[in-house]
């Protein structure tokens, strides 16, 4: 199943996926992301509570049980058969059914929820022109804010990596890494 499909079937299933996640999908579907490199040490980003990357290969046995139970639709099957975190349409909210559900310890509940990943912004943010603001409403845990220079800026300590301020982002300013 394609990642637009998957994102598809959740939005039609579950609960809050966001019209601008749908939005975001309609603008993407017929975009295909070009294949990356198969690796042992894979540097795409791997679900919620994954081990250490070593590990984690060696642990995972690609049975996507991960895969099949997130209900926002935001782990996918990467080239190289592993799992993978691929925000792009909605957000990952924090669930742990994906740690629920992966029967090898691959993935491994967490103290306090957190993806990883980290916002970037771009050249691409208007909020030095003319206020903006989405990315810091957008936040559930107020990580986001907007310092003197007008760029937004995120505190790494509170932020975890939910990706909501990316799905939130009209000009599509914000990349997750
Ligand atoms: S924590 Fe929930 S929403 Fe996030 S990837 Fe796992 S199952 Fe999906
Ligand atoms: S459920 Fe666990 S073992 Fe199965 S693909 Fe996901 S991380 Fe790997
Ligand atoms: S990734 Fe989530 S927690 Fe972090 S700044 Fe964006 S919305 Fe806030």
């Amino acid at each position: 199943m394609s990642k637009s499909e998957k994102f598809y079937e959740a939005y039609l299933s579950h609960r809050h996926i966001s019209r601008r996640g749908l939005f975001r999908a309609f603008l993407t579907a017929a975009r295909e992301v070009a294949p990356t490199a198969v690796s042992s040490q894979p540097s795409h980003p791997l679900p919620p509570g994954a081990l250490p990357v070593a590990e984690f290969v060696t642990h995972c046995t690609q049975c996507h049980a991960c895969t099949d139970s997130c209900p926002m639709g935001v782990l996918t099957k990467h080239e190289s058969g592993l799992p993978q975190l691929a925000i792009e349409f909605a957000s990952c909210d924090g669930c742990a059914s994906c740690i629920e559900a992966c029967p090898t310890g691959a993935l491994q509940p967490q103290i306090r929820f957190d993806t990883g990943l980290r916002p970037a912004f771009t050249r691409s943010c208007v909020n030095g022109i003319r206020s903006c603001n989405q990315c810091v409403e957008a936040c559930p845990v107020n990580a986001c804010s907007i310092e003197e220079t007008h760029m937004p800026v995120v505190d790494s300590a509170l932020c975890n990596g939910c990706g909501e301020c990316v799905i939130q982002c009209t000009h599509s300013a914000i990349l997750l890494q």
